[in-house]
């Protein structure tokens, strides 16, 4: 790398600078993409995952009355309702293998911020933005039709029960995956890709027109490299101002970081395919999602300030999860013992003075308002997104650089399917497919611990266990093809175990 000069740095390997680094490169132009942790390890690989219908926009806890004081607002709202809607058309139908779809059960209260028209009427807005793609399914029962639903008589306080939505709604299964199928496409159209290497400084020279990086190997501490790029990609996550701070220029705020957890849990056979979507005690939504044969529930919203790197759930905001889980499904009556792993994750919002909570408007930030010439940043831009994105950043880029090179054909194929991480546990896998697919992602994804391969590159380590039964099996599998000695192999596991024990936490005393 050292010493090339290429049309596009992209800082940032989550799903948003993945899908940018696949579409720049079938644009025709030269992409170097970068990322200082694993590819895809900051938010695209801590969300909930939901494939939004769009719904959230219409129900997002506000009521009806303050949504209409703020026209403005509610007409962004639509814009963003029909965006989200062709999104999850494009994205079911082209990678099917990717999604999983669910019964998403959200009952209506009698003192919710909405009826159950108003639940009809965002629905048929919702079927109006886009009349012939993937069904929402979408059914309304009384709440003496209860019987009807198997989670209904989980549901809390059934004397105030209006009416049950129940709609069609997808999860991610998984994103991280999406991410690396993007980045390894743009790799195969020529672009530069790598992880663990971290973009310390950009300079910018305005005589020769671009930036000089200097790029860190996080992993080999005396290894640098210095790169030149015509345009600067920053889509740095929850990093992005830090990225804007290396360049020695000062900028307004662009991001708000807003930290979230969610915790897993095994829940009775009823919720089997069944998610539930309800508000909690804040009039925020909470979702609780089916997921490879367990539940997670999310989630918190806090702000956060500092390092998003290596955050985790404490037992505060567990404790804070399982009382409003309770609270919507009180028969549940989940205790800290019944918390089989935690997450937790800064999704990188949009920056607004009125907003404590950020924005979420999908906003691309063209530094030259700033004085910075020649770099673009990203806020509020989740996974479901990405791919228009991508394009919104290709339009911007076009008219001022163009790309040296021809166009190529990108493929949404999903290399990463393997057949891995269905329901998981060892016997429900095929061992010979799960030798080819450590064997493939060792030789050619870059792995370089064992938590990148059962995170990101098989998935396993989101199975209910975490992949604690494979780990061992996966690692010994590994080792030939990542030149690890027996004593790395064994220390790779517990490395591996530590981190699922610190970032994946149970609560203490669970
Ligand atoms: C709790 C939570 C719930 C969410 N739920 C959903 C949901 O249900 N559906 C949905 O679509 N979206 C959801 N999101 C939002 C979504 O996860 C994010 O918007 C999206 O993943 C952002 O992707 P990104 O590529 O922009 O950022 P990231 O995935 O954070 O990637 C940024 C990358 O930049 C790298 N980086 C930072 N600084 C440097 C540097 N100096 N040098 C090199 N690399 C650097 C980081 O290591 C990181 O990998 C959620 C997010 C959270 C946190």
């Amino acid at each position: 790398m050292n010493g090339q000069h290429f049309d596009i740095a992209i800082v940032g390997a989550g799903i948003n600078g993945a899908s940018a680094a696949q579409h720049l490169s079938a644009a025709g132009y030269r992409v170097l993409v970068v990322d200082q942790g694993d590819f895809a390890n900051g938010a695209t690989s801590r969300s909930s995952r939901l494939l939004h219908c769009g719904l959230r926009h219409l129900a997002n806890g506000s009521s009806i009355y303050r949504m209409m004081l703020r026209p403005d607002k509610l007409l962004k709202s639509l814009g963003t309702v029909r965006a989200d809607m062709l999104a999850r058309d494009e994205i079911v139908d082209s990678i099917p293998e990717r999604v999983r779809a669910m019964n998403f059960c959200l009952p209506i209260y009698r003192d919710d911020p909405y009826t159950p028209w108003h639940m009809d009427a965002a629905f048929a807005m919702l079927r109006m933005a886009s009349p012939k793609g993937v069904p929402l399914d979408y059914r309304r029962y009384r709440a003496n039709q209860l019987d009807q639903v198997p989670v209904g008589p989980w549901l809390r306080d059934p004397d105030r029960l209006r009416s049950v939505a129940v709609f069609r709604e997808y999860v991610f299964d998984w994103p991280e995956r999406i991410a690396l199928d993007a980045l390894f496409d743009a790799r195969r159209m020529g672009a530069e890709v790598h992880n663990y290497i971290q973009v310390q400084a950009l300079v910018r020279d305005d005589a020769k027109g671009h930036w000089r990086l200097t790029l860190q190997e996080v992993l080999q501490e005396c290894r640098a490299h210095e790169v030149t790029a015509t345009v600067a990609l920053n889509l740095a996550g929850a990093w992005v101002d830090r990225v804007i701070g290396r360049t020695g220029r000062n900028a307004p705020q662009k991001c708000q970081g807003i930290k979230g957890i969610h915790i897993a849990v095994q829940l009775p056979p009823e919720f089997a395919d069944w998610g539930v979507f309800n508000y909690n005690s804040l009039g925020e939504p909470l979702y609780c999602l089916p997921w490879r044969g367990i539940h997670y529930v999310g989630l918190t919203r806090t702000p956060h300030k500092g390092d998003a790197t290596g955050v985790f759930a404490t037992d505060q905001e567990i404790d804070w999860m399982l009382a409003e889980t309770n609270r919507c499904l009180p028969k549940l009556g989940l205790s800290r013992a019944d918390v089989l792993y935690s997450w937790a994750g800064v999704n990188p919002l949009t920056h607004d003075e009125e907003m404590p909570l950020g924005s979420r408007e999908i906003k691309i930030h063209n530094l030259s308002a700033d004085g910075i010439e020649g770099m673009f940043t990203l806020t509020g831009g989740p996974i479901m997104t990405h791919r228009r994105v991508a394009n919104r950043l290709l339009e911007c880029l076009r008219p001022g650089f163009p790309p040296s090179g021809p166009e190529q054909e990108l493929s949404y194929r999903s290399e990463g399917s393997f057949g891995l991480g269905d329901k998981g546990g060892v016997a429900s896998l095929n061992a010979k497919v799960l030798r080819a697919a450590i064997s493939h992602c060792a030789q050619h994804e870059n792995p370089a611990s064992l938590a990148d391969l059962m995170m990101r590159r098989l998935g396993l380590g989101w199975n209910a266990d975490q992949g604690q039964e494979l780990a061992e099996q996966v690692a010994r599998e590994a080792a030939p093809h990542l030149g690890w000695s027996e004593e790395r192999t064994v220390s790779e596991i517990n490395t591996f175990r530590d981190h699922l024990a610190r970032y994946r936490r149970k609560p203490s005393g669970s």
